[in-house]
């Protein structure tokens, strides 16, 4: 059931305002003040009586005028929001949101308007732009050049952020795609790696006075996708595409059709970290776009090309892949690139055939491109133009195909936007469901788009097989995404390798420093609701029977989340629960072990036995029973590179 009310308590007032318009949460806690001080308008955010922002700027430039300065406080109106929905394929199924809403309308001496929108929840802000008709309602058609927004921190502050990428570089020039590495609990003028600035999400530390975590969320056609500038006289600002971006093609500044509203930037604010990876902010301000004849699909799938690479994609091999899909009471397969080529559109059928009456759906993967990169993985120029796309839909549909994989966009210009959208809404209309690779944030998709299943915009499995360096970091990158990167989005990080070695002879390759627990633990804690794991079949043998036992049972859709310890880039542990059944999942990245005692007391556990899968020095994984004495306090030592998961209802 979904029950949406707004009540409207003070209209629009007009004339002159002196002083600053606060809007506090339900529970007072959290206040938004916003003024506008020699002309620029401004706000500050506070959390217990804590300063978090303070003094930032607000306003756009536009083609129209500059919406960012010379401008007056005209009205304002406030409201209360109750909103109550199930959304699937994130981290919570069911959702209570309740804001106070404050919006503030200001106006320069042009005659140029532009309103504030707030909402404000116990842990959240929520703001965007809502900008009428200008020029007494003559000028319809806008381009927004750049935006004054920005985020004055305390100096107190520290910055766990990850660079945003040069336009065009990389493999086949397909960057930005959101994989670069993590500056964590660093000064705020630590310069971003490309001098481009940071991506969405940014987590900021405000000394000992509390947590931010800043994204956006209801991206689509109609706008870009923004990121953080550079530490710049003291503020983090919107930044919007690179012009290189798409091999320079499209524009970096979004034209909006009037009336219009801008996506929403979100701030996630509290004393402890609970609050920002439990949050689910991206979705409570966003609606679904479209209706589909099905939910998107949740499932668990093998695929070769992870740890076998572009050698197994041929008929044999991916038949081998559906069988270990089989043994494992999976539900997919996914078939990567080069399907066209080395197994040919006229032999598919057969593919699909054999997947088909093993009971395992196909993911057919294909390249976004299009002339905004080099890429030669195929198949290409199916799905950068309408004609061709819904050619390839119903050719999908027509062979049993339910969902597909797309891979290599070319950045965050509105132009991209649209071909994810156009993607999406084309592949509903065949009742196929949407994975993203080499891409950007999603930013409110799972519940914007109702066939939208996975994005990667992560240093990904696949950095395991490339380079020493990510199995080096595999732990410390997993410590931050629960903070972070999956905090405001699922993240399809095609996980749980269980070879020691990156290699299909599992003899040569990159070498795995982490447990098999710490795999168990990634499944849980890595949340996308299609699961694509990187089993091999000689795992079924070679691996603990005990850790293969946990990934044929493993699901892949949560009910709830709660963040029980941890700090980013050190150690983290996550309650998540499907059905009446907890999965409490911890990794560790420090040197040392971390001998932590788990408060589980709010997870009304009903028993006192659980089983525990864990790392242990020198040990094979094994599942022991486990005790809950006192729930309150569960003692478990966490090895270095080396996880656990306790099961228990
Ligand atoms: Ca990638």
């Amino acid at each position: 059931m979904k029950k949406i009310y707004f009540s409207v308590i003070l209209l629009i007032s007009a004339g002159a305002w002196a002083s600053p318009l606060t809007v506090a949460s339900p529970d007072g806690k959290l206040k938004v003040v916003t003024d506008v001080a020699g002309g620029r308008p401004v706000y500050s955010v506070i959390y217990d009586g804590n300063t978090i922002l303070e003094n930032s700027p607000l306003g756009l430039l536009t083609d129209v005028g500059d919406l960012s300065n010379g401008m007056s406080l005209v009205g304002s109106e406030t409201s209360k929001v109750s909103k109550s929905y199930d959304q699937d394929k994130i981290k919570k199924s069911h959702i209570d949101y309740e804001a106070n809403r404050l919006v503030t309308t200001l106006r320069n001496d042009k005659g140029h308007e532009v309103s504030v929108e707030w909402l404000v929840s116990d842990n959240d802000v929520a703001f965007r732009y809502v900008i009428p008709r200008q020029n007494n309602g003559e000028t319809g058609a806008m381009v927004v050049r750049s935006e004054a927004t920005g985020y004055r921190f305390p100096g107190e502050t520290k910055v766990f952020l990850t660079s945003h990428s040069e336009p065009m570089i990389g493999w086949k020039r397909t960057k930005p795609s959101y994989e670069e590495y993590y500056i964590t609990d660093a000064a705020m003028d630590t310069p971003s790696q490309f001098g481009r600035g940071f991506t969405f999400p940014g987590l900021f530390r405000v000394g000992d006075k509390g947590w931010a975590l800043l994204s956006e969320t209801g991206v689509d056609g109609y706008y870009c996708a923004s990121h953080l500038s550079d530490y710049n006289d003291g503020v983090f600002s919107i930044a919007y595409p690179m012009p290189e971006e798409n091999n320079g093609n499209g524009t970096a500044a979004p034209g909006i059709a009037l009336p219009a509203s801008t996506p929403w930037r979100t701030i996630t604010v509290a004393d402890n970290l609970a609050p920002i990876v439990e949050t689910t902010i991206p979705w409570n301000v966003v609606e679904p776009r479209y209706e589909t004849s099905r939910p998107g699909r949740p499932g668990r799938g093998t695929w070769s090309w992870i740890v076998w690479q572009d050698n197994s994609m041929n008929m044999d091999d991916q038949k081998t892949f559906i069988d270990l899909a089989v043994d494992l009471g999976y539900e997919n397969i996914l078939i990567d690139a080069g399907w066209d080529k080395n197994i040919g559109y006229e032999r598919m059928p057969e593919l699909l055939g054999y997947a088909k009456d093993r009971g395992i759906r196909p993911i057919l993967w294909y390249s976004s491109s299009g002339h905004w990169n080099d890429i030669v993985q195929s198949p290409t120029n199916k799905m950068d133009r309408p004609i061709v796309r819904k050619k390839e839909m119903k050719w999908l549909r027509d062979n049993g195909v339910e969902c597909i994989k797309v891979d290599f966009f070319g950045g965050d210009k509105q132009e991209t936007m649209r071909l994810y959208e156009d993607i999406l809404s084309d592949a509903a209309d065949h009742g196929i469901d949407v994975i993203f690779h080499g891409c950007t944030l999603p930013r409110g998709w799972e519940r914007m788009y109702p066939n939208h299943v996975g994005s990667e915009a992560v240093f990904a499995s696949e950095n395991l097989i490339f380079e020493q360096i990510h199995c080096d970091l595999e732990a410390f990158h997993a410590t931050l995404h629960p903070f972070i990167r999956n905090a405001v989005a699922l993240m399809e990080y095609g996980g749980s390798v269980f070879n020691r070695r990156m290699n299909r002879d599992n003899k040569s390759g990159n070498t795995r420093l982490t447990g098999d627990g710490f795999q168990l633990a990634t499944s849980i804690l890595f949340q996308n609701p299609v699961q694509n794991f990187a089993l091999t079949p000689n795992n079924l043998t070679e691996a603990p029977a005990d850790a293969i036992a946990f990934m044929k049972a493993v699901p892949t859709t949560w009910d709830d989340t709660r963040l029980i310890d941890g700090y980013p880039g050190k150690y983290v542990v996550l309650a998540r629960r499907h059905d009446d059944k907890w999965y409490i999942a911890g990794v560790n990245a420090l040197k040392e072990p971390v001998k932590v005692k788990l408060d589980l007391s709010a997870l009304g556990l009903k028993g006192a036995e659980a089983v525990i899968y864990a790392d242990e020095k020198g040990k094979e994984l094994k599942a022991k029973p486990l005790k809950l004495k006192n729930a309150a306090s569960v003692p478990v030592e966490i090895m270095p590179d080396g996880g656990f998961v306790i099961v228990c209802e």
